[in-house]
């Protein structure tokens, strides 16, 4: 099993460090962020250390997703948000800060509650479109 011993988050799934929890099995472990960006951030980790989402073998991404799903649900039901956003950062660029996988599940109440998604379109031309998604394809 990968085990990173400088790693924050393996430390917290080795109960080295101590977490806000709120599931856990023996693969998946999911706990309370420690700066929450709205009430009921959750983080929801593979046990195992694996850099980011991209490197995780894809039957503990499953795990990861079903565990993220029902923190989802209890959100809604038991925090009465009225949205969640699923996320995961890939790499710095993209806002990941540490470096063990994680999916944030952001329970969300209204435009107030402190947390901005920004989707601005990017003006993109039809051929470059099928440029992009030829590329891509050439890498599934
Ligand atoms: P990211 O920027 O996607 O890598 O997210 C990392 C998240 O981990 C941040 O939202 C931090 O607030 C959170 N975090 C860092 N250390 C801890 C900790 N000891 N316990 C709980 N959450 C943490
Ligand atoms: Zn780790």
């Amino acid at each position: 099993m990968n085990y990173d011993e400088d790693c924050i988050f393996c430390k917290i799934g080795r109960k080295e460090i101590a977490s806000a929890k709120v599931y856990e099995d023996s693969e998946v472990l999911a706990f309370l962020d420690v700066n929450p960006v709205t009430k009921g951030h959750t983080l929801v980790i593979t046990k195992e250390h694996f850099s980011n989402f991209n490197e995780v073998p894809k039957n503990l991404i499953n795990k990861v997703f079903q565990v993220a799903q029902t923190v989802s649900q209890a959100a809604i039901m038991e925090l009465h948000a009225t949205g969640v956003n699923i996320l995961t950062n890939v790499n710095p660029s993209a806002g990941q800060s540490v470096m063990h996988f994680h999916v944030h599940v952001i329970p969300r109440y209204d435009n107030t509650d402190g947390f901005k998604l920004d989707f601005t379109p990017k003006a993109i031309g039809t051929r470059d479109m099928t440029n992009i998604a030829t590329m891509i394809k050439k890498g599934l």
